[in-house]
């Protein structure tokens, strides 16, 4: 995998490595890139209570999508063998989207390395996309979000308007039994959850809290990289419109976002070398979340 961050950098890349470990994905894959899709890990069960993942809703993050890649194939080769993992498995689906604005992705690897946004046209206006992280139905309009088409926090013209985010929205609602959503972005080095839009607390501040701490711990534990965590409003700064704030006032209680490696130096451009150990780090944090969501039914 440590190879594959070149391919990466073009649209092909997906078929050049998914067939070593996820062969029977393929052919739903194939006929069009530009279509994203949620891998469903199951171990069977109808409707089980189920756990959220999303990289790259921001285009430019990849080291995002890139961990996504690594957490895919560490989920199908830790089933069976990490005892943590297998009884997650056991209790929980887990379900993947990688590609989560695949047309903005696209797009960086074509145009723009630096595209965040996704590449929907905006009537009465020559710019195009909408922020995907601003167009929840959360605070949707209010400070920290964008009413202009041309900037690069832009909410879009209504809540979900974006269909990136409607297929989120409808799957999230329709199955009705998920217990954590946690989405992943670069960079910064932080581990946020609710609320973005609002500086009200969350009814499960402190549970939430006591949760992120544990699993910077653990991700720091690896490789000494040093995280900030807590609200989204308090950490960084207030936006409106964000996925998690949705999903927690969905009921959602464990609902986290991480921004991967690094602090600044690289930014978006981080290089290919840190793919391993940026996903490998997270997946430790990632497993104290799923692990206290495990034990923590509600
Ligand atoms: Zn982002």
């Amino acid at each position: 995998l440590a190879n594959t961050f070149k391919n990466y950098s073009a649209p092909s890349f997906l078929p050049s490595f998914l067939p070593s470990f996820l062969p029977s994905f393929l052919p739903s894959f194939l006929p069009s890139f530009l279509f994203s899709f949620s891998l469903q890990f199951s171990t069977g069960g109808a409707n089980r209570p189920a756990i959220w993942i999303d990289t790259g809703i921001h285009s430019r993050e990849w080291v995002s999508q890139a961990t996504g890649v690594v957490f895919a194939k560490k989920i199908l080769e830790g089933y069976g063998n990490d005892a943590s993992l297998t009884s997650i498995l056991d209790n929980f689906d887990i379900f993947l989207e990688i590609v989560t604005n695949p047309d903005g992705f696209a797009f960086t690897h074509t145009k723009n390395r630096m595209w965040r946004k996704t590449r929907s046209h905006q009537s009465g206006s020559s710019c195009v996309g909408v922020d995907p992280n601003r167009n929840w139905d959360a605070g949707f309009g209010g400070a920290g979000a964008s009413g202009n088409p041309c900037s690069d926090s832009y909410r879009g013209p209504f809540a979900n308007s974006e269909s990136e985010v409607k297929a989120i929205v409808d799957f999230v609602q329709n199955h009705g039994n998920i217990k954590a959503f946690i989405s992943i972005h670069s960079y910064s080095q932080l581990l946020l959850y609710p609320y973005g839009y609002t500086s009200q607390k969350v009814a499960d501040q402190a549970e939430l809290d006591a949760v992120a701490k544990k699993a910077v711990d653990a991700l720091q534990s690896l490789h000494g990289t040093k995280y900030t965590y807590g609200s989204i409003i308090t950490t960084i700064y207030q936006a409106s419109g964000g996925s998690i704030d949705w999903t927690y006032n969905q009921g959602i209680k464990y609902s986290y976002a991480f921004e991967l490696r690094d602090t600044g130096r690289y930014g978006f451009m981080l290089p290919a070398n840190q793919i391993i150990p940026t996903a490998e780090e997270t997946w430790l944090a990632l497993m104290v979340i799923l692990e206290h969501t495990r034990d923590h039914p509600y």
